[in-house]
């Protein structure tokens, strides 16, 4: 029986970088509202393990290992979705990583490698999901961008430019792909506690704590609750938007 509290129910939704953090997150929090949750993240064990703890727990998930960069392993992981589950309803573009330095130090390698997973790994997964949404005439399609692709930063000349990419590929797609039933989105995390701050100096933390005017780093299960409203049709006059969760950064 169907529960109609739940908003993502039976929907094949696919989440990239879902082993950790804000995707691990997402993903629960996305079989919680009744979705099978497919995780998609590069190691194997740690795919695993966050299928199986939505599992244990209850909810519905499968694993594949995948990397955003390689379009060949992408379209093997759509076509195993589409031969198993005959859909894929939502796309939550997530992957993501950081290799800040000052413009004056950064390398053309930590430029590339970041781009290549953050800006061009977006384009990838979603050039390889959308005909199938097209096909069906609906779907919907939310990407991790980041103040910082609002607001820049300091040392993320890299990081930055893929943000800022991110928003404009988003609203590029909201005008081609609107008309045909598909929504896409984005959304703007401030500071959120995951790995990805691990590198981060305690000071410079105490710092981005402080621009927040809820004076904290965010929770990874507060951005599945922006992700869980942008992919179910709680959502569906939204198109081509870039959701801010910061806490009011900007204000
Ligand atoms: P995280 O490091 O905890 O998790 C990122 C996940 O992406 C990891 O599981 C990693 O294995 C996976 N990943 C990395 N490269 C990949 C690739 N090539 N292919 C597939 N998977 C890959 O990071 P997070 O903090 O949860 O960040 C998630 C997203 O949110 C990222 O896009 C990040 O830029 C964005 N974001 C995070 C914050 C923050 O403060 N945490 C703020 C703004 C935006």
């Amino acid at each position: 029986m169907t529960n109609p509290a739940k908003r993502l129910e039976n929907k094949v939704c696919v989440i990239t970088g879902a082993a950790n953090g804000i995707g691990f997150a997402t993903a629960q929090k996305f079989s919680n509202e009744g979705a099978l949750a497919i995780i998609c993240d590069m190691n194997q064990e740690q795919v695993d393990a966050a299928v199986k703890k939505i599992v244990d727990a209850g909810g519905r998930a499968e694993g594949y290992v995948l990397n955003v960069t390689d379009r060949a392993s992408i379209d093997l992981v759509v076509a195993a979705l589409m031969a198993r589950h005959g859909r894929i309803d939502v796309l939550i573009n997530n992957a993501g990583i950081t290799k800040d330095a000052r413009l004056v130090n950064m390398t053309e390698q930590q430029f590339d490698a970041v781009v290549d997973v953050n800006l061009k790994g977006v384009f990838n997964c979603t050039q390889a999901v959308v005909p199938h949404m097209l096909k069906a005439g609906k779907g919907s399609i939310v990407s991790a961008s980041s103040v910082v692709g609002l607001y820049g930063n300091f040392g993320q000349t890299n990081y930055a430019a893929t943000k800022f990419g991110v928003i404009g590929m988003t609203m590029t797609w909201a005008r081609e792909l609107g008309p045909k039933g598909i929504r896409v989105n984005a959304v703007c995390p401030g500071f959120v506690e995951t790995g990805i701050l691990a590198t981060i100096p305690e000071d410079v933390l105490k710092g981005m704590q402080e621009r927040s005017w809820l004076r904290r780093l965010g929770q990874p299960e507060e951005l599945a609750n922006v992700y869980a409203f942008l992919a179910s049709d709680e959502s569906s006059y939204i198109n081509g938007i870039a959701l801010e969760a910061s806490g009011g950064m900007s204000l």
